[in-house]
């Protein structure tokens, strides 16, 4: 599959950087499509998500489907970075700062809040 490959390269992309290379890439045009309609494209790409997960379940989890997935969530990433970009937001630093290597709501690694 291309995205192990990609791997293999042994180039791990920060999350910092990877939403620079979204703005070098998009931010001109993530800018004019502004936040209503950039946040219509994240929800476009999370239907194609489920479309994807649907078919991987009706294929009796065919392998080539997990695929498809992987592209699907790397288009919601990309989308999600798109529309923090527009909006100035840092996602490292949201990530990290909601998510401080605890979970925010125990305070632990792993989390121990109660199940529901
Ligand atoms: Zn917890």
């Amino acid at each position: 599959m291309i995205f192990k490959k990609l791997i293999s390269l042994k180039y791990i992309m920060q999350i910092r950087e990877f939403q620079q290379l979204m703005k070098r890439l998009y931010f001109e045009r993530d800018k004019n499509r502004g936040i209503s309609k950039t946040f219509l494209w994240i929800v476009e790409e999370v239907g194609e998500l489920a479309e994807a997960l649907r078919k991987y379940q009706e294929s009796d989890k065919n392998k080539n489907e997990i695929h498809n997935i992987a592209m699907e969530i790397a288009d919601i990433v990309a989308w999600i970075a798109s529309l923090a970009n527009i909006l100035e937001i840092d996602l490292e630093d949201a990530l990290y700062s909601k998510y401080p290597s605890v979970c925010p709501k125990c305070g632990k690694n792993p989390c121990s809040c109660a199940f529901k």
